[in-house]
């Protein structure tokens, strides 16, 4: 099995018994599915650790219910409501970055990666290292570390379970025994709010709109990186590292109703899919019950009412996003270290009202343009091409001259 770190298929125990889990983002889109099925499956798991960045409110009530051990807040302006508010409950509370790798330390043979951007990576890292089961929804971590990331999974042991349900779904179809075998992967993607848009459209759209993704529910920056196609480009990097796979072999297509999470192409002439409704409660219950299967209330698919699917190209044009994310991958580098971190910042700048939608890519190209590429050797290099490259995407938008550029 090829994501698992030292060739193991099964380990028998986690087939029996209850598991331990923490859950790294516990308050999100995803931290919030995952409790939801800890919930109807309370004989089965127990919470170890849960993490949150300011909705102290949030975890505290988790933690509560769920009974956890520890819990650590991102930002340590919380730290004393939190602590007040678990009180008398026995529950260890701490808070800032140190506090995020700690819950990712604690004893769980199942952690949840569900934070989202670069702020991830350690706490994910950390995980790792345990050797333990990871289910990694947090792309980014891959995006802007991946192959100190893969390198780290293969030294401790650890199983990295994809939780992406692109990513999910070709995990579920994908002969790890005869990669020689897989011709391509081929990723599905909603092509997001503004599918049928036209540049002039989308110069208009705001967060409101780039927010309402069509079939999914999920936070406001993944939601924002699907508007701009970006969470695709994203993808790809994500595959090529979890499949260990050059980007040639990783084909993407626009298939508005999400039904295919995505497929393999083998040389025989055959191709694999996964099919589900658009609920990431069922690859998550996937990674949750691995190498098992649990029940998840997904709703079901109902094939004859779906009637049609349909594909498209994707469009580089309208979207560049798509071109940039391929130009980062075979640059290499810290090419996609410094997209990752000037992505994040041009949609915090664009959820703020502080730049226009077609904008964000626009800042992430400057960025890329006007970064040296290095080869980072080491976390601490990641973090100083990742801080350069919000510093410069920074400037960019408080810059009048973005949005000059004709695509
Ligand atoms: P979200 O915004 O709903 O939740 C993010 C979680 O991370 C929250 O618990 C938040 O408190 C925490 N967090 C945010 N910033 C933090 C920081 N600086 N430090 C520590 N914690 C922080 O996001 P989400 O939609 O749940 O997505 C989480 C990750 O999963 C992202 O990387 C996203 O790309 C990926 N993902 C999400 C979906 C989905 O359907 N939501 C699907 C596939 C992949
Ligand atoms: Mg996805």
């Amino acid at each position: 099995m090829a994501l698992t770190g030292d060739g193991r298929l099964v380990d028998d125990k986690f087939v029996d018994g209850c598991r331990r889990v923490t859950i790294l983002g516990a308050t999100g889109s995803i931290g919030t599915s995952t409790l939801d099925l800890l919930r109807r499956n309370p004989d089965g798991y127990a919470v170890e650790a849960l993490t949150a960045h300011s909705d102290w409110q949030g975890l505290a009530a988790l933690a509560r219910e769920f009974r956890a051990a520890y819990v650590a807040i991102g930002d340590e302006r919380h730290y004393q409501p939190l602590q007040q508010a678990l009180s008398g409950t026995g529950i260890e509370v701490g808070a800032g970055a140190g506090a995020l790798v700690e819950a990712a330390k604690r004893p769980a043979d199942w952690v949840m990666a569900a934070i989202v951007g670069a702020a991830g990576l350690e706490p994910t890292l950390a995980a790792i290292e345990r050797g333990v089961v990871v289910a990694l929804a947090n792309k980014e971590v891959l995006v802007c570390a991946g192959d100190l990331v893969l390198t780290a999974v293969k030294r401790s042991g650890a199983t990295l379970l994809p939780v992406d349900s692109e990513h999910n779904a070709i995990f579920q179809v994908f002969d790890f025994a005869q990669v020689g075998a897989i011709e391509k992967i081929i990723l599905t993607a909603s092509g997001g709010p503004f599918r049928a848009a036209s540049r002039a459209q989308m110069a208009q759209m705001g967060p409101a709109q780039a927010v309402a993704h069509p079939n999914w529910s999920m936070g406001a920056k993944i939601s924002v990186d699907s508007a701009t196609m970006m969470n695709k480009g994203l993808e790809l990097i994500e595959a090529h590292h979890l499949f260990q796979l050059p980007q040639e072999k990783i084909d993407i297509v626009v298939h508005p109703q999400s039904v295919i999470h995505s497929l393999v192409a083998y040389t025989d002439g055959s191709v694999l899919a996964q099919l589900g409704s658009p609920d990431m409660r069922t690859p998550i219950a996937f990674t949750l019950a691995w190498p098992a299967r649990m029940a998840s209330p997904s709703p079901r698919l109902d094939l004859a009412k779906l009637a049609t699917l349909t594909f498209e190209e994707p469009d580089p044009i309208r979207f560049p996003s798509l071109r940039l994310t391929r130009e980062a991958l075979a640059a290499g580098g810290s090419a996609p270290t410094t997209l990752n971190a000037a992505n994040e910042v041009a949609v915090q700048a664009f959820l703020e009202n502080r730049i226009g939608f077609l904008e964000i890519a626009e800042i992430v190209e400057r960025t890329l343009e006007t970064l040296p590429n290095e080869v980072p050797e080491s976390i601490a290099h990641i973090h100083i091409c990742d801080r350069r490259a919000r510093d410069a995407a920074m400037a960019f938008i408080d810059r009048p001259s973005v949005g000059q550029r004709a695509y």
